[in-house]
C-alpha cells in the first residue's frame, strides 16, 4: 500500500520508519525546509521505549540510560520529598533515556531513504477521494495514497481542518525553558540528577538530566509571563525567580548561553479528541493528543502511536484500510487521552503553593521508601 505521512517529527518520522518496515510504501511530506530537530534533549520514558523496541528504532539509544543515585521529587532547596534510589526505581518503572533532539531525529530517520521524505511541502489537505486520500499543498494534489497519517504536531493545520468544531490547543500560562550544556567543572549536581524540584512559594519547578557523557539537560516551569522580550530577559527572569534555590540551580541557569536557552509556552489540546481515526485518515502524537510535558509521555506517546498503526497495518490491503485504522484508535485513544489528563492534573499538583503544597509535600514525604519506587510509576504513569 502507499501510505502518507504529513509531519516528520519525532511521531512521524517513526511511524514512517515502521510502515515501511512492515513493507508499505511510505511518503514522508514536511512544512520545514530543512529535515531537523531543534532543541535539546529529550527525556524517553521506559514505555516509550519499548514502543520504539517494536518498531526496530531503538538502535544504541540504550546507551542513553539515565544513570543516577536517586530519582524522583525534591524541594527547591534539593531535599528529598519523593525519591527512590535508581535500581528500585529500574526494577519497578524500567529504563528512560536522556538523548539530544538531533540525534534522536537522526535515529528515526535513518531507516527511511532519503527520497521518500519530502521537505518544503506543507500539506494543507487531505481529502477522501473514493477508495484513495487526496494528499493537497499549495491547492494541488500531490499524490494519492491508501491511508495517510497527520503526524504535524501541536499546532496541527490538518486536525483543524478535519475536526472543525475542535477548539484546537490551550495555552495553560506557564512558561517552559530549557537549556542543555556542558557539566560545569566543580559544581556538585550528583543528588539532583533524574529530579524535579518544585517550590511551593512559586510554583516553579526545574529539572536535571544528563546527556551524553559530560552533558547535562535542565528545564523549568513556572507562571512567568509570556511573551518574554528576549532570551536575555527570559534567563534574568529565571534566575531572579531561582536564586535562592539549591546553589547547582541559578548556577547552571546562568552557565547556559542565553542563545542557547529555548522558551515555550505550555500548551495541550483543549480537550480530548472524538477519534483519532477518520476513515482512512489517522492522527498521531500531539496532533492527536498534545499534552503539557509535566509527565515527559509526549513522545513517548507518539511512539506507541506509531507501533500500534505499524501493528494494525501490518498484512493490510486497501481495502481494511478504515477498519483497521478504527482498531488503532480503539487501542490508543483511551490511554493516550488518559495520560493528556493526567499531564493535566501534574501540571496543577506541581504549581500548587501555600497550603495545598504544604500538604502535597507533607503527604508524598510520609510515602514509605520501599513504596517511593511505586509512587513515582503511579505519579509518572509508566
Ligand atoms: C518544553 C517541552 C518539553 C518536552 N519534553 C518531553 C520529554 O522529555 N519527553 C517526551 O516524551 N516528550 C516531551 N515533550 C513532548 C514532545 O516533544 C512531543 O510530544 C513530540 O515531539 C511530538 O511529536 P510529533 O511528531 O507529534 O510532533 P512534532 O515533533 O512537533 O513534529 C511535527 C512535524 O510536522 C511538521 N509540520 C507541521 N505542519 C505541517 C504540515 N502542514 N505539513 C507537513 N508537515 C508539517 C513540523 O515542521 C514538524 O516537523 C516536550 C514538549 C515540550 C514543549
Amino acid at each position: 500500500m502507499r501510505i502518507v505521512v504529513a509531519g516528520a517529527g519525532l511521531g512521524g518520522l517513526a511511524a514512517a520508519a515502521g510502515l515501511r518496515r512492515a513493507g508499505h510504501e511510505v511518503i514522508v511530506y514536511e512544512r520545514a525546509a530543512e529535515l531537523r530537530e531543534a532543541g535539546t534533549a529529550i527525556v524517553i520514558a521506559p514505555n516509550g521505549l519499548r514502543a520504539l523496541d517494536r518498531l526496530d528504532l531503538t538502535g544504541r539509544l540504550r546507551d542513553h540510560a539515565v544513570t543516577a543515585a536517586s530519582a524522583g521529587l525534591r524541594d527547591r532547596r534539593g531535599r528529598p520529598i519523593l525519591v527512590t534510589d535508581a535500581r528500585s526505581a529500574q526494577v519497578t518503572v524500567g529504563m528512560a533515556v536522556s538523548v539530544t533532539r538531533t540525534d534522536l531525529h537522526q535515529l528515526l530517520r535513518a531507516p527511511l531513504p532519503p527520497d521518500a521524505i519530502h521537505t518544503a511541502t506543507p500539506i494543507d489537505h487531505l481529502e477522501p477521494a473514493g477508495d484513495e486520500v487526496a494528499v493537497i499543498s499549495g491547492g494541488r494534489t500531490l499524490t494519492h495514497a491508501d491511508a495517510a497519517i497527520v503526524a504535524d504536531g501541536i499546532g496541527s493545520r490538518l486536525r483543524a481542518r478535519l475536526f472543525p468544531g475542535h477548539p484546537g490547543i490551550r495555552r495553560i500560562g506557564r512558561l517552559d525553558l530549557r537549556g542543555m550544556l556542558p557539566a560545569p567543572a566543580g559544581l556538585d549536581v550528583d543528588g539532583l540528577i533524574a529530579s524535579i524540584l518544585i517550590d511551593r512559594r512559586t510554583g516553579a519547578m526545574f529539572g536535571l538530566f544528563p546527556v551524553d557523557r559530560n552533558r547535562l539537560y535542565w528545564f523549568t516551569d513556572s507562571a512567568l509571563p509570556h511573551p518574554t522580550p528576549t532570551l536575555e530577559q527570559a534567563k534574568q527572569q529565571m534566575l531572579d525567580l531561582m536564586r535562592d534555590w539549591h546553589p547547582a540551580v541559578p548556577a547552571l541557569i546562568a552557565a547556559t548561553p542565553a542563545e542557547d536557552v529555548y522558551v515555550d509556552p505550555i500548551a495541550r489540546l483543549a480537550e480530548p479528541l472524538p477519534t483519532f481515526a477518520l476513515g482512512r485518515i489517522a492522527l498521531l502524537g500531539d496532533a492527536a493528543h498534545a499534552m503539557t510535558p509535566d509527565l515527559g509521555q509526549g513522545a513517548g506517546q507518539a511512539f506507541e502511536d506509531a507501533a500500534a498503526l505499524a501493528r494494525h497495518l501490518t498484512g493490510a490491503a486497501p481495502a481494511d484500510v478504515p477498519s483497521r485504522l478504527l482498531r488503532y484508535d480503539a487501542e490508543r485513544r483511551p490511554r493516550a487521552n488518559r495520560l493528556m489528563l493526567a499531564s493535566d492534573r501534574q501540571s496543577r499538583l506541581t504549581s500548587q503553593t501555600g497550603a495545598k503544597a504544604w500538604l502535597r509535600d507533607t503527604l508524598l514525604r510520609a510515602v514509605p521508601p520501599r513504596l517511593a519506587a511505586r509512587g513515582l510509576a503511579g505519579i509518572w504513569q509508566l
